[in-house]
């Protein structure tokens, strides 16, 4: 048996938006490797081997995988929304790097999936119809004040924003500091979307002024839209014009 790696992207959340691509793949495995979250989304079936793991192991994880298809195994690396965005894709091709030679012949493929900020974006209109920019705003891999330094640069060219990772238990304080940054370089009715949990049941989307904007409004399951100053309402919805005047 050949074996493979692809890294494939769940979506948001509703299994309407897996992409036929990665359904079709996941019924090829042998083995899928994750998140436990992630990994509870693909249905069990025979033949099928699900390996959960915790959060912050991405490389152990992404090593795991590269080392069952080595021995022949087709295995599926899943993330939510893009592989490629703040996900498992770049965790493999750490792993690759620093692994024996031998791993460059693996058949490594990587399969997009529906990233949270379109997602977001389009439940509230078209946020991220000009040029936006997306920051992780988690500081497990990176100090702080790059995340500070990229955010007040990126308001100062008038970006749109997205914002992932916007707050955790571990870091209560980060995004109110994020909103400080923010207050310092936009307006106060520049607009924001808090867009929670988006395609499940429990999705919520809040559109507010910055002015108006507190830290309580994100936590770990929300994605964070800030317009650039053209963003702008028509009726309910919240859209950025293609053009700049
Ligand atoms: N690869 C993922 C992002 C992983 S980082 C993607 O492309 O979407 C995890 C962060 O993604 C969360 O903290 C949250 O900011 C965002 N996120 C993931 N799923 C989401 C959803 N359904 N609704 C809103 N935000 C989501």
């Amino acid at each position: 048996m050949t074996g493979w790696v692809v890294v494939a992207g769940l979506g948001p959340g509703d299994t309407a938006m897996v992409t036929p691509e990665v359904t079709d793949i996941l019924a090829q495995a042998t083995d899928v490797v994750g998140y436990i979250p992630y990994v509870r989304r693909v249905a069990a079936r025979d033949g099928l081997t699900l390996h959960e793991s915790d959060n912050r192991v991405e490389l152990d994880r992404a090593t795991h995988a590269l080392h069952m298809a080595a021995e022949g195994k087709r295995v599926v690396v899943v993330s939510s929304g893009d592989p490629g965005v703040f996900a498992m894709a770049s965790a493999v091709f750490e792993a690759l790097e620093a692994g024996p030679l031998g791993w460059l012949s693996l058949d490594v493929r990587v399969l997009p999936g529906i990233s949270a900020m379109f997602a977001g974006s389009a439940r509230a209109g078209a946020v991220l119809g000009h040029d936006f920019c997306a920051i992780n705003l988690s500081d497990n891999l990176k100090p702080w004040d790059l995340i500070e330094k990229r955010l007040r640069l990126a308001a100062e060219a008038d970006f749109a924003m997205a914002f992932y990772n916007p707050r955790s238990k571990a870091r209560p304080e980060g995004f109110g500091r994020v909103l400080e940054v923010l207050r310092e370089a936009c307006e106060p009715e520049r607009l924001i979307v808090f867009a929670r949990a988006v395609s499940t049941a429990e999705e919520a989307l809040n559109v507010v002024r910055l002015a108006d904007a507190t830290p309580e409004m994100a936590d770990m399951r929300t994605v964070v839209l800030v317009g650039s100053s053209r963003t702008r309402r028509v009726g309910d919805w919240v859209y950025t014009p293609r053009s700049v005047e």
